[in-house]
Formats: C-alpha cells, structure tokens, sequence
C-alpha cells in the first residue's frame, strides 16, 4: 500500500522540521536545502521510509511539493527548495563494487573519496523555444543527458516542425556538476582497485565538495544506455542522482573501539615494553632496521598539528624518505606501512594515474567539455599516509607541487579556469633508489638521487639502506627469509592437502617469528586511541633538552670556516617527533624519556645523510643546498685558481693549467672537472674557446 502522498509530507514537515522551516525561511533564498535525517522519518511512518528506499522518485516529488506549500509565516514563499535526506542507515549503505541491477531506481547511499571533480556549470532545466514561423514560445523540460527538442510547434494553428530558436532569456538554467566518487582505501582488501562511480549533483549541492574530500553521498542509483559504434547497447551504465552529501572531516571516523579494547589499549600503554612491542609489529617478516621502524612506529602516531592565531599552521605529520640500494625491502617496508596506517595509500611516483602525487586539471574527462579537477595520491590519502615508491621518478608537475603539499599540506592549482586548494594533510613515507643503481656512502646523497636538495629538506627523517655484505647479517636475513618461507609452506600444504599431518600448533610455532606483536587491528586501533585522546605537551625539562641539542649542533657551524649543521627544521622534526614517542606510551606531556629517544632516532638519520664524506662533520647544506661546505670550499678555491692564473695569462685558462695548479691544492683531476663542468652550467665561468676558461 501506498502511503506517501502530499498530504502525509506535510505532517511530517510540520511534526519535525519547523524550525529547521523557519530557520531556512530566514535565510531562504541563499539557503534551499533542508536537511532530513532518515530516523526521523522512520520514526514518524516506517512505511513511508521504507516506500522512499523503493521508489525514491514519487516520494522525494511529494516532499519537495508538501515544502513548497507550506504557509509560512513571513511574505515569502518556497520555489527551489530541495528536501535532502541525510544519515541513511548502515543497510542502504552499499560499496561501490556491489552495486546490482537490483539497486537501480533505488534510494542508497555510497562512501568514498572525491577522486574527480568538473567545474560548477549551468545546465538547462527548462527551455523555451521560439517557432521561427509564427513566434510561438513552448517550453520543453529537460531531463540528464540529451537535449531535447520540440518534435512540432505546440501552437494548434501553427503545429509545424519549426525551425526553433533556443531562448536563453526564458529558459531555466540551474547550476551542475558532475563527481567521481571512488571506494576509499579503507574498504579495499590488499591490493584490489577500488571502483568509482559517477555522480550528478546540481544546484546548491555543487561546488560543495573538493577532490580528495570523504563523503557519503545519497541519492538514486540511475542507469544509462550506453552506446557504442553499431548503436545503442544492451549495456547500461550507472549514475548516481545526487540527493546529500555528507562530508566526513576526521581521521578515525570509522574506527570503533570497544570497551574491552579500550582496556587492553591502556594495559599497553602502561606495558613497559610498550615501544618494543609496537616496533616489532611493524613489518616483522622483515629482519632488521630496528631505527626504521622505530621511526615508521612514530610517524603512525604523528605529532600534533597546530593551528597558531596568526592562521599559521604547522603540521603534525611526520614524512620519512628510505634511499637505497635494490632488494632491500625499501618496498616491502612502504606496503607494511600502509597496512597498519588509516586511510594508507600506496603509489609509485611513476604514477598510474594521470593525476600523479599531486592533482591535475584536464579538459573533457567525463565527454562534455567542461575541466575536470583529478585528485592525486597525496589528496587521496589525506588524514593518512602515503606511501610513494620510487619517488625520484615522479614527474616534473608533481615536483614542483610537492614543496607545498608536504609542508603547507596543501596543493594549488590554477589552471584554464580551475582556482582550487585542495588537502593533502598526510604523512609521506617515500622510497627511492640511487641514481647510479647503488648508493656511495662516499658521496653527498642529494648527488645520488634525483630530487632537488629544497624538497629532500622536507623530510623529517632520511635513512640510507645500503646493501653491504656482512656474513653475519646476511645469515641472519636468510635464515629470517627461509624461517618466514617454511611457516608459509606448512599453510599452504595444510589448506591444500586432506590428511597433510601438519597440525595449527605447528604452523603457529613456525610462524612464532613472523608473527606481529600486536596484531595490525589492534595497532591501529591504538592509534586511532592515542589519536583521539592524547595531545601530549612538552615539559621544562624535555623542552631543554631539545634546545640544548640543537643549539649543540648549531654551536658547530659558529666558527665562519665549519659547516651550518643543522636548521631549524630539523628542531621541528625533534618536536614532532617527541609528541609521537609520549603518544606510543599514552602519556599527555613529554618528558626527556621521549627527547632522549627521539634525539638518538636523528642523530642516526643525520649521521648517515649530512655528514660530509670529505670531513666526517655534520653539514646540513649536503641536504638543503645540495653540496657541502667542502665542496662549496673547493668551488672557491677553484675560482680562486682561475681568476690567478687569468691575470697571468691575460686571457682564457686552458683546462690542463688549472688541473694542475689545483693538483697543488690537492685537488683531484676527476673533481676539478667535475665542478668546472657545474660552474660552467650556473654561468660562473665561461668557456671562451674550446677548452680555455675564464671567471666571469
Ligand atoms: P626494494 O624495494 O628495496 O628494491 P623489495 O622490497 O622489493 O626491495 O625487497 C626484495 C625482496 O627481498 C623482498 O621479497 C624482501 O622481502 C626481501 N628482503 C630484503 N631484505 C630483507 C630483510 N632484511 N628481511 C627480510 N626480507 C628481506
Ligand atoms: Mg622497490
């Protein structure tokens, strides 16, 4: 039976949403849309919310019409308003890749990420023709996709086939756009590709959203014919009529914790070994690299970001770069990590998608012309982590975006007529490989890898995982490889041998080594815990500790001929970093137990990347400016060399005379060529003729 009508919407509306009325009256015509939770309406006649999942169409026309016709009390009345139906329950919820026929013409809603987004465009909704043969104006309603056209002049005397004449004036436009909502990474099983659906939304529900925003959007599932060269299809595709969106803004929203989990989580955190039982959980069939994933540990649990009265904001994630050689589990280690991290993204910087990192602007994505705003992984992966294998390899759009989506964790664009900043508040956890296939301890790493020295600079944390043969580790790796490998060998024949005589006992105990701590579930529930409740502050003497190291460190660039050794940043990454060691322990202030930790974690990260191969002293230019101050001294003495020898000659230098002039100074030839070739590339020096130099 049949119980929406009209008359039934009224009473509903009068019954639970007269304020919510009045309120949108007051600010009527700005506001158009009145918010109906799905409960209430359950509330007030199942059988009309069971009847709006049914036939989403006639019900959500007798709403819009019983709100156009209340009586309000003030001189105004309702023309465009929309009812939009909001908090459908969990049972109307469905995942993008179980979409049936069976849902189409239904009411449900879909969760995901923006992935694409077009510009907000006017659409016709009604549009008036002019008969050019007797002047006639009829007005055509327009439905999606296809314009339509009078067939015959709809004036009796007339009835001729026209020409008609489109009358912009006196037709009705409405403002649309069109989503693509993709499944979010949370809802995706190891490796699947999520699945998008496209989505319409018009009036004052577009524009509302950003690529890269996680939404629940209701609405009915619509289908279309899809045609191909010989003609139209059996095949349809689907659409989503958008009716709400919902905007989710928090990173554990679906996370739940129940009591006893609640309990366990505070146990650990009292667990004196809590720091190792966390490290062990992260990545344990990889052996080693305890300080990589002590570090890993502490980006998953991240500082606190901070918003200062100024509108400043400084964030709270922690970004890691892994360099090394091939094979040794730089990759592995990236996919452990998004595993264990809410909302983790894992992505090459070769780039799959045309989006790459970042995001782009592209003409004509969904066939219509209109620029379309494409969300990237570090978008995607907002409130999360992204994980970027081979990162050196992105591309150059991405480079240059990358700067600020890792510190303002933001990424602007402007391009065509797409102005839009989109979010990108991530951890990063990056791999990349040595230029020259292997890394060269003797060698300044922003030499070996193909980034630009300002972005290795964002990195809180940089190891270099280099691959040197040492019978001891290396048998400890194989035996941990073969251990791992054994335990799986025993499941796979126990699952696929009846009477394999191997018992669950056994398995466990081979997978004893293997075997997480805590299990990844529990992890990140303990996280999302910490996330939600602890916002650790610093105290006195944890905060001394800090400036005593930096200004230590510091002290080491006074003397005009040292090094810089450290930057600010580096303070900053202690800061963070400390907030994170207090969460691990559950702890709301810092103590010099966490400053202590996390100043061992950058000593390590600073000795193997900022100290200058030549001296053995930490040089933060080796990471900020790409050379160290060794090599900016050689540079110097080079142009010193030079200019002499050109006031000696009066003229250009051949090449021969200051190799061996510098050969004096204890300069090798490899090097001295090596940097004329850089001076001559910034334009300090200029090659006159072939082979003879001059300072410029
Ligand atoms: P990369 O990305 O650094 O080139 P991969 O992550 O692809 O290396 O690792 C290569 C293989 O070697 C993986 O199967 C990994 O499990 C194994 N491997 C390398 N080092 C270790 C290690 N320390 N412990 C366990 N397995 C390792
Ligand atoms: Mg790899």
């Amino acid at each position: 039976m049949a119980q929406s009508s009209h008359q039934i919407w009224e009473e509903f509306l009068k019954r639970y949403y007269w304020d919510d009325i009045l309120e949108l009256a007051n600010h009527y015509p700005e506001k158009r849309s009145l918010f109906v939770q799905f409960s209430d309406l359950e509330r007030f006649d199942m059988e009309l919310a069971r009847e709006l999942i049914e036939r989403p169409e006639t019900v959500l026309n007798h709403a819009n019409e019983a709100l156009k016709a209340v009586n309000l009390p003030a001189n105004i009345e309702f023309e465009n308003t929309h009812i939009r139906i909001i908090k459908l329950p969990e049972q109307h919820r469905i995942q993008i890749r179980e979409l049936r026929s069976a849902n189409i013409n239904k009411f449900i809603a879909v969760s995901g990420l923006i992935r694409k987004a077009t510009e907000v465009r006017p659409k016709v909704i009604n549009a008036a023709f002019r008969c050019q043969r007797c002047e006639h104006v009829s007005m055509v309603p327009q439905g999606e996709g296809k314009f339509v056209e009078p067939y015959e002049c709809e004036n009796e005397v007339c009835g001729r086939k026209g020409p008609f004449k489109l009358i912009h004036e006196e037709s009705e436009f409405i403002d649309a756009q069109k989503l693509r909502i993709q499944e979010s990474p949370d809802d995706l099983r190891g490796g699947e590709q999520p699945q998008t659906l496209d989505v319409d939304v018009d009036d004052d529900l577009a524009g509302v959203v950003a690529p890269g925003d996680r939404v629940v959007i209701s609405g009915i599932l619509r289908s279309f014919q899809r045609s191909t060269q010989q003609g139209k299809s059996t095949f349809f595709d689907l659409v989503l009529d958008g009716i709400s969106i919902e905007i989710e803004d928090k990173e554990f929203e679906d996370i739940e914790i129940s009591k006893e989990e609640v309990e366990e989580i505070l146990a650990l955190g009292k667990d004196s070994q809590v720091y190792e039982k966390v490290i062990r959980s992260i990545a344990p069939s990889i052996y080693g690299y305890e300080e990589v994933k002590e570090a890993m540990a502490l980006q998953l649990f991240s500082g606190l970001p901070k918003s200062l009265p100024d509108g400043a904001r400084i964030r709270g994630d922690v970004h890691i770069l892994l360099v090394g050689d091939p094979g040794v589990a730089k990759s592995q280690l990236l996919r452990y990590g998004v595993r264990l991290a809410p909302r983790g993204i894992y992505t090459s910087g070769k780039s799959s998608t045309s989006a790459g990192l970042t995001a782009t602007a592209v003409k004509d994505e969904f066939g219509e012309g209109r620029w379309t705003l494409e969300a990237g992984a570090l978008v995607l992966a907002d409130m999360g982590l992204a994980c970027v294998d081979e990162l050196d390899k992105m591309e150059a759009d991405d480079r240059s975006s990358m700067h600020e989506a890792m510190e303002q964790q933001t990424i602007s664009i402007a391009k065509a007529g797409i102005m839009a900043t989109l979010k990108s508040r991530c951890a990063l956890l990056g791999a990349a490989n040595p230029k020259f296939g292997r890394f060269d301890r003797y060698e300044p790493i922003a030499k070996q890898i193909n980034m630009p020295p300002a972005l290795l600079s964002r990195f809180d944390l940089i190891f270099i995982l280099t691959d040197e043969p040492t019978v001891k580790r290396d048998t400890a790796i194989a035996e941990h490889i073969l251990k791992a490998h054994y335990a799986g060998e025993l499941s796979v024949r126990r699952d696929n041998i009846i009477n394999s005589g191997i018992t669950q006992d056994e398995i466990a105990k081979a997978m004893e080594v293997i075997q997480p701590v805590i299990h990844a579930d529990m992890l990140r529930k303990y996280i999302a815990y910490t996330k939600r409740n602890i916002f650790p502050i610093i105290q006195d003497d944890a905060r001394k500790k800090l400036i005593d190291f930096y200004l230590g460190l510091r002290k080491q660039g006074e003397d005009p001929n040292s090094p810089v050794p450290v930057t600010a940043r580096q303070l900053e990454a202690l800061i963070r970093l400390a907030e994170a060691s207090a969460r691990v322990r559950l702890s709301q202030t810092v103590t010099t137990e966490d400053t202590d930790r996390v100043i061992r974690i950058v000593m390590a990260s600073l000795k193997q990347v900022m100290t200058d191969p030549e001296t053995g002293r930490l040089d933060a230019d080796i990471i900020n400016v790409g050379m160290g101050k060794s090599q900016r001294d050689r540079i110097k003495v080079l142009k010193e060399i030079i200019r002499e020898l050109q006031e000696e000659y009066k003229s250009a230098v051949p090449l021969e005379e200051i190799i061996s002039k510098a050969e004096e100074s204890g300069i090798k030839k490899d090097t001295v060529e090596d940097n004329i070739t850089k001076l001559k590339t910034v334009g300090e020096i200029i090659e006159v003729t072939n082979g003879r130099f001059r300072v410029v």
